[in-house]
């Protein structure tokens, strides 16, 4: 037997490190990253955090016990409170508490999908979602989009004519990568179908709060029970607590609870009473996501305009939230990942589009992301995307 025979098959079909290829290249000295789906390290609330956590630690002792597995009780009741909606109230008893919404996702294809199942998705997704479920065995069924998210009228066609996907999994605010917000009468109409072919949507929404000009549509779990929702805290507080909600259909969440348990046992119960006492502080969330707004929708400008004056090659439609463009490459003879490439040893980090595509040609887009640069900074990645495409130009 081979040390690979001793692998699973499961693991054994492979995945993708293409990412993590790049990320771990953007890494290096002088590399200015574009690649990363990092936030802004100066959005993080550092001053409130070590209040609170400094009262945590005086005033919580369970803080440093095992605690629940479902989660910490005044976060659950947070998190359903922000979950709600006057039309459809989310009891506290749904919300399940997750190592970040990764582990949410990688939850519901442990406990939904067996090999060869159908999941539809957007094409291009979420790069942890497709290597989730692919891993999980599923059958990837990609559906277009376009700016108003996933084409709920292709999906129509395709179940009339014979898809049956367990999952049809979205993001929808501010796409990764695409930046698109699924529209309201899309997410009405992916309801309908959900009810009317027995799948369960996934809604993985960590971008919601990103928002530069306020928009936020409601949940398609306005129209359906039959909704799962991701609702991670990363990209609003930071990622290093590894805390986002859960909510699922009430049949569900104690098969979810029983294979988490298996997973973690638990989320970590310190972080979990820090962000819950961060998120009780009056008006705290309401000054924190208007700051947000503020700082995204200035920096998303700024390389906006950057791009259109200097890199003539990439054509993108603005986003209105959320971390990322999504860049069409124009010169037909350039690819993704030959610029990609250039572009890195020009000291500039992107990524290719292809780890998001699942059938559309990955090979015409990039993906950039402008959160983490300075001004300076994003000036100087610029002139070096612009430099790329000019040494391309004349290869
Ligand atoms: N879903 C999407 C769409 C994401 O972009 C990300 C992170 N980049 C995640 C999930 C993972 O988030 P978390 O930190 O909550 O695990």
């Amino acid at each position: 037997m081979t040390d690979e025979d001793l692998l699973a098959r499961r693991v054994r079909r492979g995945h993708s490190n293409a990412v993590r290829d790049i990320l771990a290249a953007a890494s290096a000295p002088g590399v200015l990253s574009m690649a990363g789906g990092l936030p802004a390290p100066d959005s993080f609330p550092v001053a409130e955090l070590t209040e609170v956590i400094d009262q945590v630690m005086r005033k919580v002792p369970n803080s440093l016990q095992y605690g629940p597995v479902d989660g910490v009780p005044a976060l659950r009741e947070i998190i359903a409170a922000r979950a709600s909606a006057s039309s459809a109230p989310v009891d506290p008893a749904r919300v399940l508490i997750v190592s970040g919404s990764q582990q949410g996702l990688d939850l519901v294809a442990r406990v939904l999908l067996d090999e060869g199942d159908s999941v539809a998705l957007d094409d291009p997704s979420y790069v942890g979602a497709i290597e989730t479920f692919r891993q999980a065995g599923a059958e990837l069924a990609p559906v277009p989009s376009d700016e108003d998210g996933m084409e709920t009228q292709v999906l129509a066609e395709q179940l009339r004519r014979g898809l049956r996907p367990k999952l049809v999994y979205v993001v929808p605010h501010f796409h990764n990568p695409s930046g698109a917000v699924l529209s309201e009468q899309r997410r009405r109409h992916l309801a309908e179908l959900a009810d009317r072919y027995g799948f369960l949507i996934v809604e993985d929404d960590p971008y919601a709060d990103l928002s530069f000009d306020g928009v936020r549509l409601p949940s398609a779990a306005v129209h359906t029970g039959r909704v799962v929702r991701l609702l991670s805290l990363s990209k609003t507080l930071c990622p290093g607590f590894r805390v986002a909600g859960m909510v699922a259909p009430a049949w569900l969440g104690p098969r979810l609870t029983a294979v988490k348990q298996c997973a973690d046992v638990q989320t970590n119960t310190f972080g979990q009473y820090v962000v819950a006492g961060l998120l009780s502080r009056p008006g705290f969330l309401e000054k924190h996501v208007a700051g947000l707004a503020t700082l995204y929708r200035t920096r998303a400008e700024r390389l906006s305009a950057l791009v259109a004056e200097r890199v003539p090659g990439l054509s993108f439609t603005p986003p209105r939230g959320g971390l990322y463009f999504w860049c069409t490459i124009l010169d037909q003879a350039l690819d993704a990942e030959t610029f990609t490439t250039a572009a890195l040893a020009n000291g500039v980090a992107v990524v290719p589009g292809s780890p998001f595509c699942i059938e559309r040609d990955g090979s015409r887009y990039l993906r950039l992301s402008y959160a983490t640069l300075s001004p300076a900074e994003t000036v100087a990645a610029v002139d070096r995307l612009a430099l790329t495409f000019e040494r391309g130009a004349t290869r």
